[in-house]
């Protein structure tokens, strides 16, 4: 009986350590942005033109030109392992 107290209370530390605990989805949430990398995911009606690539991280000279041109989305450096990875600005939905 101490045994299992024991383990449940370990699990819990181990589940609940850290601040990215917080904000970390719950394990039974599937990611909705889990598409194949090589996939090109479908919009509202099932659309898949006019959706802009989502940069992640410190953009570097080029890709501030596209982000003012419009072809690319920047969003920034945080990322949470579960990111949306295209932007619909027709509908401003994140795929
Ligand atoms: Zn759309």
């Amino acid at each position: 009986m101490k045994k299992q107290l024991l383990v449940l209370i370990a699990l819990g530390v181990a589940a609940g350590a850290g601040p990215a605990a917080a904000q970390a989805r719950p394990a039974t949430t599937p990611c909705p942005y889990g598409y194949p990398a090589a996939a090109r995911p479908a919009c509202v009606g099932g659309h898949t033109d006019r959706l802009l690539p989502i940069v992640y991280g410190r953009p570097t000279p080029h890709t501030l030109r596209r982000a003012r041109q419009g072809t690319v989305v920047l969003r920034g450096c945080l990322v949470s392992g579960c990111d949306p990875r295209y932007y619909c600005p027709v509908h401003k939905k994140d795929l």
